[in-house]
Protein backbone atom coordinates (compact mmCIF):
# COMPACT_ATOMS: atom_id res chain seq x y z
CA UNK A 1 0.00 0.00 0.00
CA UNK A 2 2.80 2.25 0.90
CA UNK A 3 4.14 2.12 -2.85
CA UNK A 4 0.82 2.95 -4.27
CA UNK A 5 0.86 5.87 -2.29
CA UNK A 6 4.06 7.43 -2.92
CA UNK A 7 4.46 5.60 -6.02
CA UNK A 8 8.57 5.90 -5.41
CA UNK A 9 8.69 9.14 -4.17
CA UNK A 10 7.22 11.29 -1.73
CA UNK A 11 3.32 10.42 -0.65
CA UNK A 12 1.41 13.67 -1.90
CA UNK A 13 -1.94 15.64 -0.70
CA UNK A 14 -5.15 14.08 -2.18
CA UNK A 15 -6.90 17.50 -3.06
CA UNK A 16 -10.09 17.93 -5.08
CA UNK A 17 -9.52 14.44 -6.74
CA UNK A 18 -5.94 14.93 -7.49
CA UNK A 19 -2.85 14.22 -5.93
CA UNK A 20 -0.36 17.28 -5.44
CA UNK A 21 2.75 18.33 -3.61
CA UNK A 22 2.73 21.36 -1.24
CA UNK A 23 2.23 24.90 -2.74
CA UNK A 24 5.18 25.57 -1.53
CA UNK A 25 6.94 22.56 -1.81
CA UNK A 26 7.10 21.60 2.10
CA UNK A 27 7.66 17.96 3.27
CA UNK A 28 7.78 16.30 6.42
CA UNK A 29 9.08 13.09 7.28
CA UNK A 30 7.72 10.06 8.59
CA UNK A 31 9.04 7.78 11.00
CA UNK A 32 9.40 4.11 12.16
CA UNK A 33 8.62 4.43 15.46
CA UNK A 34 9.86 0.95 16.22
CA UNK A 35 13.59 1.89 15.33
CA UNK A 36 13.51 5.92 15.07
CA UNK A 37 14.73 5.67 10.89
CA UNK A 38 12.47 7.61 8.59
CA UNK A 39 10.33 5.49 5.99
CA UNK A 40 9.27 8.26 3.47
CA UNK A 41 8.23 12.01 3.26
CA UNK A 42 4.99 13.27 2.66
CA UNK A 43 3.83 16.87 1.68
CA UNK A 44 3.02 19.34 4.49
CA UNK A 45 0.16 21.17 3.48
CA UNK A 46 0.20 25.26 3.53
CA UNK A 47 -2.82 27.65 4.27
CA UNK A 48 -2.93 28.06 0.33
CA UNK A 49 -3.14 24.08 -0.25
CA UNK A 50 -6.46 24.62 3.02
CA UNK A 51 -7.70 27.06 0.90
CA UNK A 52 -7.66 24.54 -1.94
CA UNK A 53 -9.02 22.02 0.20
CA UNK A 54 -11.67 23.97 1.10
CA UNK A 55 -12.66 25.26 -2.35
CA UNK A 56 -12.75 21.27 -3.28
CA UNK A 57 -14.98 20.23 -1.23
CA UNK A 58 -17.38 23.44 -1.25
CA UNK A 59 -17.14 23.15 -5.24
CA UNK A 60 -18.57 19.46 -4.51
CA UNK A 61 -21.04 19.96 -1.46
CA UNK A 62 -24.21 20.91 -3.37
CA UNK A 63 -24.35 17.85 -5.73
CA UNK A 64 -23.13 15.40 -2.95
CA UNK A 65 -25.75 16.49 -0.91
CA UNK A 66 -28.19 15.89 -3.74
CA UNK A 67 -27.00 12.34 -4.38
CA UNK A 68 -28.86 10.00 -3.64
CA UNK A 69 -28.43 8.31 0.09
CA UNK A 70 -28.23 5.08 -1.48
CA UNK A 71 -25.45 6.09 -3.73
CA UNK A 72 -23.50 7.36 -1.01
CA UNK A 73 -24.09 4.32 0.73
CA UNK A 74 -23.17 1.82 -1.65
CA UNK A 75 -19.49 4.07 -1.79
CA UNK A 76 -19.56 3.62 1.91
CA UNK A 77 -20.00 0.07 0.89
CA UNK A 78 -17.61 -0.38 -1.95
CA UNK A 79 -14.80 1.29 0.19
CA UNK A 80 -15.68 -1.11 3.33
CA UNK A 81 -15.31 -4.24 1.43
CA UNK A 82 -12.02 -2.65 -0.23
CA UNK A 83 -10.54 -2.22 3.09
CA UNK A 84 -11.34 -5.80 4.40
CA UNK A 85 -10.03 -7.45 1.18
CA UNK A 86 -6.93 -5.50 1.99
CA UNK A 87 -6.95 -5.23 5.69
CA UNK A 88 -3.52 -7.22 5.87
CA UNK A 89 -1.70 -4.34 3.92
CA UNK A 90 -3.86 -1.62 5.81
CA UNK A 91 -2.49 -3.22 8.93
CA UNK A 92 1.22 -3.04 7.63
CA UNK A 93 1.20 0.49 7.25
CA UNK A 94 -0.17 1.17 10.26
CA UNK A 95 2.31 -0.68 12.16
CA UNK A 96 5.24 0.95 9.82
CA UNK A 97 4.09 4.51 10.94
CA UNK A 98 2.14 3.95 14.51
CA UNK A 99 4.18 0.82 15.68
CA UNK A 100 1.31 -1.64 16.93
CA UNK A 101 1.60 -4.97 16.92
CA UNK A 102 0.16 -6.39 13.98
CA UNK A 103 -2.39 -8.59 15.35
CA UNK A 104 -3.82 -5.03 16.39
CA UNK A 105 -3.15 -2.99 13.31
CA UNK A 106 -5.31 -6.16 11.58
CA UNK A 107 -7.95 -5.29 14.17
CA UNK A 108 -7.98 -1.57 13.58
CA UNK A 109 -7.76 -1.98 10.14
CA UNK A 110 -11.12 -4.50 10.62
CA UNK A 111 -12.83 -2.55 13.09
CA UNK A 112 -12.18 1.15 11.05
CA UNK A 113 -13.90 -0.67 7.91
CA UNK A 114 -16.82 -1.49 10.21
CA UNK A 115 -17.50 2.05 10.26
CA UNK A 116 -17.97 2.29 6.74
CA UNK A 117 -20.81 -0.65 6.55
CA UNK A 118 -22.50 0.50 9.67
CA UNK A 119 -22.98 4.01 8.11
CA UNK A 120 -23.40 3.13 4.63
CA UNK A 121 -26.58 1.18 6.77
CA UNK A 122 -27.00 4.59 8.06
CA UNK A 123 -27.09 6.52 5.23
CA UNK A 124 -30.68 5.34 3.94
CA UNK A 125 -32.30 5.85 7.43
CA UNK A 126 -31.97 9.43 7.93
CA UNK A 127 -35.48 9.54 9.26
CA UNK A 128 -37.62 13.43 10.10
CA UNK A 129 -40.92 14.02 11.69
CA UNK A 130 -44.15 15.61 11.17
CA UNK A 131 -46.73 16.35 14.09
CA UNK A 132 -49.55 18.57 14.07
CA UNK A 133 -48.87 21.64 16.61
CA UNK A 134 -50.74 21.72 20.00
CA UNK A 135 -53.13 24.64 18.93
CA UNK A 136 -54.12 22.34 15.93
CA UNK A 137 -52.92 25.75 13.71
CA UNK A 138 -50.29 24.22 12.02
CA UNK A 139 -48.36 20.75 10.93
CA UNK A 140 -44.70 21.12 12.32
CA UNK A 141 -42.01 19.36 10.32
CA UNK A 142 -38.59 18.50 10.80
CA UNK A 143 -36.04 17.30 8.34
CA UNK A 144 -32.51 16.83 8.63
CA UNK A 145 -30.30 18.38 5.97
CA UNK A 146 -26.22 17.46 5.74
CA UNK A 147 -24.73 20.67 7.05
CA UNK A 148 -21.93 21.33 4.62
CA UNK A 149 -18.30 21.20 4.56
CA UNK A 150 -16.84 19.43 7.52
CA UNK A 151 -13.15 19.73 8.72
CA UNK A 152 -12.20 16.12 10.35
CA UNK A 153 -8.99 16.52 12.41
CA UNK A 154 -7.44 13.33 14.09
CA UNK A 155 -4.62 11.43 16.28
CA UNK A 156 -2.25 9.50 15.65
CA UNK A 157 -3.14 6.72 17.66
CA UNK A 158 -5.88 4.67 15.59
CA UNK A 159 -4.92 6.30 12.36
CA UNK A 160 -7.27 4.52 10.08
CA UNK A 161 -10.16 3.97 12.77
CA UNK A 162 -10.38 7.63 13.60
CA UNK A 163 -10.81 8.71 10.50
CA UNK A 164 -13.23 6.30 9.55
CA UNK A 165 -15.71 6.62 12.10
CA UNK A 166 -15.70 10.34 10.87
CA UNK A 167 -15.75 9.83 6.97
CA UNK A 168 -18.23 7.52 7.68
CA UNK A 169 -20.96 9.47 9.28
CA UNK A 170 -20.33 12.41 7.23
CA UNK A 171 -20.87 10.97 3.47
CA UNK A 172 -23.92 8.95 5.12
CA UNK A 173 -25.28 12.86 6.11
CA UNK A 174 -24.18 14.01 2.36
CA UNK A 175 -20.86 16.16 3.80
CA UNK A 176 -17.81 16.86 1.81
CA UNK A 177 -15.29 16.91 3.80
CA UNK A 178 -11.65 18.17 4.40
CA UNK A 179 -9.23 15.58 6.82
CA UNK A 180 -5.80 16.60 8.33
CA UNK A 181 -4.08 13.70 10.08
CA UNK A 182 -1.81 13.53 12.41
CA UNK A 183 1.40 14.53 11.21
CA UNK A 184 3.32 10.94 12.78
CA UNK A 185 0.73 9.42 10.77
CA UNK A 186 -0.60 10.61 7.89
CA UNK A 187 0.25 7.53 5.53
CA UNK A 188 -2.77 5.51 6.73
CA UNK A 189 -5.24 8.50 5.90
CA UNK A 190 -3.86 9.03 2.15
CA UNK A 191 -4.54 5.39 1.76
CA UNK A 192 -8.15 5.90 2.82
CA UNK A 193 -8.46 8.84 0.08
CA UNK A 194 -7.20 5.46 -2.23
CA UNK A 195 -9.33 3.57 -0.86
CA UNK A 196 -12.75 6.08 -1.32
CA UNK A 197 -11.58 6.98 -4.81
CA UNK A 198 -11.61 2.93 -5.83
CA UNK A 199 -14.38 3.08 -4.24
CA UNK A 200 -16.14 5.86 -6.43
CA UNK A 201 -15.90 8.75 -4.32
CA UNK A 202 -16.58 11.65 -6.87
CA UNK A 203 -13.33 14.89 -6.99
CA UNK A 204 -13.62 17.12 -3.54
CA UNK A 205 -16.33 15.16 -1.48
CA UNK A 206 -12.83 13.63 0.46
CA UNK A 207 -10.04 15.79 0.60
CA UNK A 208 -6.62 14.35 2.66
CA UNK A 209 -4.66 17.27 3.85
CA UNK A 210 -1.44 16.25 6.06
CA UNK A 211 0.31 19.36 7.47
CA UNK A 212 3.28 19.88 9.75
CA UNK A 213 1.13 23.29 10.38
CA UNK A 214 -1.48 22.27 12.17
CA UNK A 215 -2.28 25.65 13.94
CA UNK A 216 -2.06 27.83 10.64
CA UNK A 217 -4.18 25.19 8.44
CA UNK A 218 -6.54 24.73 10.85
CA UNK A 219 -7.17 28.39 11.57
CA UNK A 220 -7.47 28.86 8.31
CA UNK A 221 -10.04 26.17 7.35
CA UNK A 222 -12.08 26.87 10.36
CA UNK A 223 -12.16 30.66 9.84
CA UNK A 224 -13.44 30.17 6.04
CA UNK A 225 -16.83 30.68 6.38
CA UNK A 226 -17.70 28.08 3.82
CA UNK A 227 -16.01 25.35 6.07
CA UNK A 228 -19.75 24.82 8.62
CA UNK A 229 -18.49 22.03 11.02
CA UNK A 230 -15.24 20.55 13.10
CA UNK A 231 -15.27 17.26 13.62
CA UNK A 232 -11.90 16.20 16.16
CA UNK A 233 -10.48 13.71 17.92
CA UNK A 234 -7.56 14.59 19.95
CA UNK A 235 -6.08 15.82 23.48
CA UNK A 236 -8.21 18.18 25.14
CA UNK A 237 -5.64 20.78 25.21
CA UNK A 238 -5.76 21.12 21.20
CA UNK A 239 -9.55 20.66 21.85
CA UNK A 240 -9.97 23.29 24.10
CA UNK A 241 -7.99 25.92 21.23
CA UNK A 242 -10.01 25.15 18.50
CA UNK A 243 -13.02 25.44 19.97
CA UNK A 244 -11.81 29.26 20.50
CA UNK A 245 -10.97 29.31 17.00
CA UNK A 246 -14.45 27.49 15.83
CA UNK A 247 -16.29 30.33 18.12
CA UNK A 248 -15.41 33.24 15.90
CA UNK A 249 -17.90 31.75 13.28
CA UNK A 250 -19.93 29.66 15.31
CA UNK A 251 -18.61 26.70 13.59
CA UNK A 252 -20.12 23.44 14.28
CA UNK A 253 -17.90 21.36 16.83
CA UNK A 254 -18.09 17.71 18.03
CA UNK A 255 -14.90 17.32 20.24
CA UNK A 256 -13.70 13.49 21.28
CA UNK A 257 -10.89 14.41 23.59
CA UNK A 258 -8.65 13.28 26.67
CA UNK A 259 -9.89 10.63 29.05
CA UNK A 260 -8.30 9.53 32.55
CA UNK A 261 -10.34 5.99 32.89
CA UNK A 262 -11.22 4.84 36.14
CA UNK A 263 -11.49 0.87 36.33
CA UNK A 264 -13.33 -0.25 39.56
CA UNK A 265 -12.59 -4.04 40.73
CA UNK A 266 -15.23 -4.87 43.64
CA UNK A 267 -14.48 -7.19 46.34
CA UNK A 268 -17.17 -9.63 44.83
CA UNK A 269 -15.61 -9.26 41.64
CA UNK A 270 -14.32 -12.37 39.09
CA UNK A 271 -11.05 -11.44 39.97
CA UNK A 272 -9.70 -13.90 37.02
CA UNK A 273 -11.60 -11.86 34.54
CA UNK A 274 -10.85 -8.54 35.93
CA UNK A 275 -7.44 -9.27 35.08
CA UNK A 276 -8.32 -9.85 31.72
CA UNK A 277 -10.24 -7.17 31.46
CA UNK A 278 -7.85 -4.70 32.91
CA UNK A 279 -5.35 -6.25 30.15
CA UNK A 280 -7.25 -5.08 27.62
CA UNK A 281 -8.45 -1.71 28.85
CA UNK A 282 -4.95 -1.10 29.56
CA UNK A 283 -2.70 -2.64 27.12
CA UNK A 284 -5.03 -1.90 23.78
CA UNK A 285 -3.00 -0.28 21.36
CA UNK A 286 0.18 0.16 24.08
CA UNK A 287 -1.91 1.96 26.70
CA UNK A 288 -2.11 5.09 23.81
CA UNK A 289 -6.25 4.84 23.46
CA UNK A 290 -8.28 7.57 25.49
CA UNK A 291 -10.53 4.94 26.71
CA UNK A 292 -7.29 2.96 28.80
CA UNK A 293 -7.60 2.39 32.34
CA UNK A 294 -5.52 4.72 33.66
CA UNK A 295 -6.90 4.48 37.66
CA UNK A 296 -7.64 1.04 38.56
CA UNK A 297 -9.44 0.66 41.55
CA UNK A 298 -9.24 -2.30 43.42
CA UNK A 299 -11.12 -2.73 46.80
CA UNK A 300 -8.10 -3.62 49.61
CA UNK A 301 -9.98 -6.89 50.45
CA UNK A 302 -8.81 -7.45 46.90
CA UNK A 303 -5.98 -5.52 45.80
CA UNK A 304 -2.91 -7.97 46.92
CA UNK A 305 -4.40 -10.91 44.85
CA UNK A 306 -5.53 -8.21 41.77
CA UNK A 307 -2.28 -6.77 41.87
CA UNK A 308 -0.01 -10.05 41.78
CA UNK A 309 -1.83 -11.80 38.91
CA UNK A 310 -2.16 -8.59 37.49
CA UNK A 311 1.73 -8.00 37.45
CA UNK A 312 2.32 -11.01 36.09
CA UNK A 313 0.05 -10.50 33.31
CA UNK A 314 2.18 -7.36 32.61
CA UNK A 315 5.36 -8.82 32.94
CA UNK A 316 5.01 -11.48 30.42
CA UNK A 317 4.13 -9.17 28.04
CA UNK A 318 5.91 -9.69 24.51
CA UNK A 319 7.56 -6.20 23.61
CA UNK A 320 9.34 -5.32 20.19
CA UNK A 321 9.05 -4.37 16.20
CA UNK A 322 5.27 -4.56 15.53
CA UNK A 323 5.75 -6.76 12.75
CA UNK A 324 7.82 -9.29 14.58
CA UNK A 325 5.74 -12.75 15.52
CA UNK A 326 4.57 -12.68 18.99
CA UNK A 327 4.95 -9.11 19.41
CA UNK A 328 2.39 -7.62 22.08
CA UNK A 329 3.07 -4.43 22.59
CA UNK A 330 4.75 -2.26 20.07
CA UNK A 331 7.15 1.18 20.31
CA UNK A 332 5.18 4.18 21.40
CA UNK A 333 4.31 6.76 18.99
CA UNK A 334 7.29 9.44 19.23
CA UNK A 335 10.76 9.81 21.55
CA UNK A 336 8.87 12.44 23.39
CA UNK A 337 6.19 10.18 24.57
CA UNK A 338 8.59 7.50 25.69
CA UNK A 339 9.96 10.63 27.51
CA UNK A 340 6.90 11.48 29.25
CA UNK A 341 6.65 7.84 30.70
CA UNK A 342 9.64 7.77 31.74
CA UNK A 343 9.23 11.27 33.67
CA UNK A 344 5.36 9.89 34.85
CA UNK A 345 6.88 6.73 36.44
CA UNK A 346 9.59 9.46 37.73
CA UNK A 347 7.11 11.39 39.81
CA UNK A 348 4.93 8.80 41.08
CA UNK A 349 7.44 6.84 42.37
CA UNK A 350 8.69 10.57 44.47
CA UNK A 351 5.24 10.92 45.41
CA UNK A 352 5.53 7.03 47.05
CA UNK A 353 4.42 4.66 44.94
CA UNK A 354 6.61 1.32 44.17
CA UNK A 355 7.27 -0.13 40.90
CA UNK A 356 5.53 -4.02 40.55
CA UNK A 357 7.13 -4.60 37.37
CA UNK A 358 8.45 -2.65 34.58
CA UNK A 359 9.12 0.86 34.96
CA UNK A 360 11.83 2.26 32.56
CA UNK A 361 12.74 2.48 28.73
CA UNK A 362 14.18 -1.17 27.75
CA UNK A 363 17.76 -0.06 25.82
CA UNK A 364 16.88 -0.73 22.06
CA UNK A 365 16.48 1.68 19.33
CA UNK A 366 13.31 2.67 18.83
CA UNK A 367 10.94 4.63 21.34
CA UNK A 368 9.73 1.48 23.61
CA UNK A 369 8.62 1.13 27.39
CA UNK A 370 8.28 -1.64 29.40
CA UNK A 371 4.66 -2.53 30.32
CA UNK A 372 4.57 -1.16 33.98
CA UNK A 373 2.41 -1.09 36.95
CA UNK A 374 2.50 1.07 39.81
CA UNK A 375 1.11 0.42 43.82
CA UNK A 376 1.04 1.50 47.45
CA UNK A 377 -0.54 5.02 45.28
CA UNK A 378 -1.90 7.67 47.48
CA UNK A 379 -4.79 9.37 46.59
CA UNK A 380 -2.84 12.74 46.33
CA UNK A 381 -0.15 10.58 43.53
CA UNK A 382 0.25 13.24 40.99
CA UNK A 383 -0.22 10.31 38.41
CA UNK A 384 -4.18 10.23 38.98
CA UNK A 385 -4.53 13.63 38.33
CA UNK A 386 -3.49 13.09 34.56
CA UNK A 387 -3.90 11.08 31.04
CA UNK A 388 -1.49 8.83 31.01
CA UNK A 389 -0.59 7.76 27.24
CA UNK A 390 1.40 4.74 27.66
CA UNK A 391 1.33 1.08 29.30
CA UNK A 392 2.11 2.33 32.66
CA UNK A 393 -0.59 1.25 35.18
CA UNK A 394 -1.29 2.60 38.76
CA UNK A 395 -3.41 0.07 40.88
CA UNK A 396 -4.81 2.22 43.84
CA UNK A 397 -6.97 0.55 46.86
CA UNK A 398 -10.37 1.95 48.38
CA UNK A 399 -12.50 0.82 51.11
CA UNK A 400 -16.08 1.37 50.32
CA UNK A 401 -18.19 2.35 47.23
CA UNK A 402 -18.83 5.71 47.89
CA UNK A 403 -14.83 6.14 48.15
CA UNK A 404 -14.34 4.47 45.37
CA UNK A 405 -16.90 6.99 43.47
CA UNK A 406 -15.71 9.59 44.77
CA UNK A 407 -11.96 8.53 43.35
CA UNK A 408 -13.87 7.58 39.98
CA UNK A 409 -15.31 11.04 39.41
CA UNK A 410 -12.21 12.75 40.84
CA UNK A 411 -10.76 14.36 37.42
CA UNK A 412 -11.77 16.79 34.88
CA UNK A 413 -11.88 14.08 32.26
CA UNK A 414 -15.18 11.67 31.72
CA UNK A 415 -14.71 9.76 28.71
CA UNK A 416 -15.04 5.95 29.51
CA UNK A 417 -15.15 3.80 32.71
CA UNK A 418 -15.26 0.04 33.88
CA UNK A 419 -16.78 -1.77 36.34
CA UNK A 420 -16.05 -5.19 37.48
CA UNK A 421 -19.05 -7.02 40.29
CA UNK A 422 -20.65 -9.96 40.28
CA UNK A 423 -23.46 -7.81 41.52
CA UNK A 424 -25.41 -6.51 38.81
CA UNK A 425 -27.61 -4.45 41.02
CA UNK A 426 -24.00 -2.46 42.28
CA UNK A 427 -22.91 -2.50 38.81
CA UNK A 428 -25.72 -0.52 37.09
CA UNK A 429 -26.48 1.52 40.35
CA UNK A 430 -22.09 2.53 39.86
CA UNK A 431 -22.59 2.78 36.46
CA UNK A 432 -25.41 5.41 36.33
CA UNK A 433 -23.39 7.45 39.05
CA UNK A 434 -19.91 7.80 37.57
CA UNK A 435 -19.58 10.76 35.18
CA UNK A 436 -18.36 9.23 32.40
CA UNK A 437 -20.02 9.06 28.57
CA UNK A 438 -18.92 5.03 28.64
CA UNK A 439 -19.50 2.01 31.44
CA UNK A 440 -18.10 -1.43 30.59
CA UNK A 441 -19.43 -3.33 33.05
CA UNK A 442 -17.76 -6.80 33.37
CA UNK A 443 -15.90 -5.81 30.06
CA UNK A 444 -12.71 -4.24 29.43
CA UNK A 445 -13.59 -3.58 25.84
CA UNK A 446 -15.97 -1.38 24.81
CA UNK A 447 -15.81 0.17 21.40
CA UNK A 448 -18.46 -0.38 18.46
CA UNK A 449 -19.15 1.39 15.56
CA UNK A 450 -22.76 0.61 16.32
CA UNK A 451 -22.45 2.16 19.86
CA UNK A 452 -22.46 5.83 20.68
CA UNK A 453 -18.76 6.91 21.79
CA UNK A 454 -17.95 10.13 23.38
CA UNK A 455 -17.47 11.82 26.34
CA UNK A 456 -18.56 14.21 29.14
CA UNK A 457 -16.63 16.74 31.08
CA UNK A 458 -13.69 18.02 29.27
CA UNK A 459 -13.58 14.81 27.10
CA UNK A 460 -15.83 15.99 24.48
CA UNK A 461 -18.77 17.01 23.13
CA UNK A 462 -20.96 14.71 21.09
CA UNK A 463 -21.24 10.76 19.88
CA UNK A 464 -19.60 9.23 17.06
CA UNK A 465 -20.56 6.01 15.74
CA UNK A 466 -24.22 4.59 16.57
CA UNK A 467 -27.67 6.11 15.55
CA UNK A 468 -25.96 9.06 16.86
CA UNK A 469 -22.43 9.80 14.75
CA UNK A 470 -24.51 10.67 11.75
CA UNK A 471 -26.56 13.72 13.23
CA UNK A 472 -22.63 15.14 14.05
CA UNK A 473 -23.51 16.18 10.13
CA UNK A 474 -26.72 16.62 10.17
CA UNK A 475 -28.47 20.24 10.89
CA UNK A 476 -32.57 20.14 11.63
CA UNK A 477 -34.64 22.05 10.13
CA UNK A 478 -37.96 22.77 11.18
CA UNK A 479 -40.75 24.04 8.52
CA UNK A 480 -44.01 25.54 9.63
CA UNK A 481 -47.20 23.81 7.04
CA UNK A 482 -50.49 24.71 6.90
CA UNK A 483 -52.42 22.25 4.06
P1 LIG B 1 -3.25 16.18 19.63
O1 LIG B 1 -1.87 16.60 19.89
O2 LIG B 1 -4.36 16.95 20.24
O3 LIG B 1 -3.42 16.15 18.04
C1 LIG B 1 -4.60 15.72 17.42
C2 LIG B 1 -4.69 16.33 16.04
O4 LIG B 1 -4.81 17.74 16.17
C3 LIG B 1 -3.47 16.08 15.16
O5 LIG B 1 -3.90 15.93 13.83
C4 LIG B 1 -2.69 17.38 15.32
O6 LIG B 1 -1.83 17.67 14.24
C5 LIG B 1 -3.84 18.37 15.36
N1 LIG B 1 -3.49 19.66 15.97
C6 LIG B 1 -2.58 19.93 16.93
N2 LIG B 1 -2.59 21.25 17.22
C7 LIG B 1 -3.53 21.82 16.41
C8 LIG B 1 -4.00 23.14 16.23
N3 LIG B 1 -3.54 24.17 16.94
N4 LIG B 1 -4.97 23.36 15.32
C9 LIG B 1 -5.45 22.35 14.58
N5 LIG B 1 -5.05 21.06 14.71
C10 LIG B 1 -4.10 20.80 15.62
O7 LIG B 1 -3.50 14.67 20.06
P2 LIG B 1 -2.64 13.38 19.73
O8 LIG B 1 -1.38 13.42 20.51
O9 LIG B 1 -2.54 13.18 18.25
O10 LIG B 1 -3.60 12.23 20.27
C11 LIG B 1 -3.67 11.87 21.60
C12 LIG B 1 -4.87 12.50 22.27
O11 LIG B 1 -6.04 12.20 21.55
C13 LIG B 1 -5.08 11.95 23.66
O12 LIG B 1 -5.40 13.00 24.55
C14 LIG B 1 -6.28 11.03 23.48
O13 LIG B 1 -7.03 10.81 24.65
C15 LIG B 1 -7.05 11.74 22.44
N6 LIG B 1 -7.96 10.81 21.76
C16 LIG B 1 -9.29 10.89 22.01
C17 LIG B 1 -10.17 10.00 21.41
C18 LIG B 1 -11.65 10.06 21.68
O14 LIG B 1 -12.39 9.44 20.94
N7 LIG B 1 -12.11 10.77 22.69
C19 LIG B 1 -9.68 9.03 20.54
C20 LIG B 1 -8.32 8.97 20.30
C21 LIG B 1 -7.47 9.87 20.91
P3 LIG B 1 -0.25 17.37 14.34
O15 LIG B 1 -0.12 15.91 14.51
O16 LIG B 1 0.25 17.87 13.04
O17 LIG B 1 0.25 18.14 15.53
Amino acid sequence: MLKEITDGGSAQLYIGGEWKAASDGAEMEVLDPATGAPIVNVASGSVEDATAAVDAAYGAAAEWAATAPRVRAEILRRAYEIMVSRADELAELIVLEMGKALPEARAEAVYSAEFFRWFSEEAVRVIGSVSTAPGGDKRIMAVHQPIGVSVLITPWNFPAAMATRKIGPAFAAGCTVILKPASDTPLTALAMAKILEEAGAPPGTVNVLPSRRAGAVGEAMLTDPRVRNLSFTGSTEVGRKLLEVTSRHIVRSSMELGGNSPFLVFEDADIESAVAGAMIAKMRNGGQSCIAANRILVHNAVVDEFTQQFSRAMAAIKTGPGMEDGVELGPMINESAQTEMKELVGVSTGAGSTVMTGGDAPSRPGFFFEPTVLTKIDFDNPILGREIFGPVAPVIGFDTEEQALALANDTVHGLASYVYTEDLKRGLRVAEAIEAGMVGINRGLISDPAAPFGGVKESGLGREGGTYGIHEFLETKYIAADW
